[in-house]
C-alpha cells in the first residue's frame, strides 16, 4: 500500500523529483543511471520508463 514517491536514485542517490525513472516494481532511478544501464533496472531486469509527474496517474493500465 506504500504510494510514497521515492525521490533519489537508488544507485547515485541523486535527487530524482521530476526526472525519474522507474520499472514496475518502482525501483526508481535518474535518467543519468537509466541511460548508462540502457533502460534496464539491475534489480529486476525490468524496463526503465519515466515516471509521470502525477502519482494518481500510475500504475497506468
Ligand atoms: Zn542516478
Ligand atoms: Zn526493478
Amino acid at each position: 500500500m506504500g504510494l510514497e514517491m521515492k525521490t533519489k536514485c537508488e544507485k547515485c542517490e541523486k535527487k530524482v523529483q521530476d526526472n525519474a525513472y522507474i520499472c514496475v516494481h518502482e525501483c526508481t532511478f535518474c535518467y543519468k543511471c537509466t541511460n548508462d544501464m540502457l533502460n534496464i533496472c539491475p534489480n529486476c531486469s525490468g524496463e526503465l520508463v519515466r515516471r509521470p509527474k502525477h502519482a494518481a496517474s500510475w500504475p497506468l493500465s
